[in-house]
């Protein structure tokens, strides 16, 4: 208890027990924040080891963009990055220590970093391999393209969230579809053979006619003349993020719009199967929303939830469990999620 009661007059830290008032608390310089030269690995013979001899090294924190959807902006504001000096120090300390032959770029607008392309540099002329999440749309062009191709990089990842232009600028990506066109030409030009996609399905204010649109923009990207399964959809939910300006925008969670949800996985399910260059995974629909919904409650939830999960966890962490939870707990999804939509507000932090 002592710990407990010592531990919540630190600021920025939280103890639930004690439900103490707290004040968030940020690292401004990241520089100062080392970066751990022993990192965990996977030693499991039978797993893949996506991050053996990879060492991960985060470039910068925060973003400046501020998608309005985005919790790694939000929550990790303001947009910090690692000093290019800094970063040369690291790798080259670890070089010395540690024997890895690739490099995990982390942050959450990587190509944000005024330096990213020199960091590759540095990175391919130590004969190290790159591996990067999502490239901005804005940052993909001829110079990062190159970099990427002396890097041997497979696969570029870009997000255009939807194929309806104004839902894009709306959510802060101020990308046109002709520019998202233009740079999958580039890639196609080049000898970076897939591009990975990311999208969101129930964006507030989706229409029908978005999923069209959504559709449209890939059958047009494929046309550029890309082979079969080089480009990578993954579809996903939005699931509104506390401390975000989308936080209360949880309408298609909501009972009455679960048909209207699951028509347009359906949409994009026929229609993109007919296209022989996208691969992509259909997971059976019910349960990606039951998920998504899930997902909706552990971002939104009220200090409340943590007796509902406690209990969720004690009873096998399932969808039985949830269920067999809110039925004891008589704790009605749709009814928290209704309450948040009218102004109810979880946190105070
Ligand atoms: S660019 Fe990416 S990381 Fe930055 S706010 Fe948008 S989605 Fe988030």
């Amino acid at each position: 208890m002592q710990l407990l009661q010592k531990s919540a007059l630190i600021k920025g830290i939280y103890v639930p027990s004690l439900n103490n008032k707290i004040e968030r608390e940020v690292l401004q310089e990241i520089n100062a924040f080392q970066i751990p030269h022993r990192q965990i690995v996977n030693v499991n013979k039978n797993q893949k080891k996506i991050f053996q001899n990879n060492f991960l090294l985060e470039i910068n924190r925060g973003c400046p963009f501020q998608c309005k959807f985005c919790i790694s902006s939000f929550h990790n504001s303001p947009f910090r990055n690692r000093s290019y000096e800094n970063i040369i120090n690291i790798i080259e300390d670890e070089i010395k220590m540690v024997n890895f032959k690739s490099v995990t770029l982390i942050g959450s607008c990587i190509s944000a970093h005024p330096k990213f392309y020199e960091i590759c540099k540095y990175l391919i002329s130590k004969g190290l391999k790159i591996t990067i999440p999502s490239i901005r749309l804005e940052h993909v062009n001829q110079k990062i393209i190159k970099i990427f191709e002396k890097a041997n990089i497979n696969t570029i990842t870009i997000a255009p969230e939807t194929g309806s232009e104004d839902l894009r600028f709306e959510l802060g990506k101020k990308i046109s579809n002709d520019t998202i066109l233009s740079i999958a030409n580039q890639i196609k030009d080049s000898s970076i053979r897939n591009i990975k996609f990311y999208f969101l399905i129930g964006l507030p204010n989706e229409k029908e006619e978005n999923i069209m649109e959504l559709i449209s923009l890939l059958k047009k990207i494929s046309d550029l003349g890309f082979n079969k399964n080089t480009l990578r959809v993954n579809i996903n939910p939005f699931v509104p993020k506390f401390n975000t300006p989308y936080e209360k925008k949880i309408e298609f969670f909501l009972d009455k719009n679960y048909y209207t949800f699951r028509t347009k996985f359906k949409i994009l399910e026929q229609n993109l199967r007919k296209i022989p260059s996208i691969k992509i995974k259909f997971q059976d629909v019910k349960k990606i929303i039951k998920n998504a919904r899930f997902q909706a409650l552990l971002s939104l939830g009220d200090l409340e939830i943590s007796t509902l999960l406690n209990n969720y966890y004690f009873y096998g962490a399932n969808f039985g469990a949830l269920r067999k939870v809110q039925n004891d707990m008589r704790f009605d999804m749709n009814e928290y999620f209704s309450k948040i939509q009218s102004g109810y507000h979880p946190w105070n932090i």
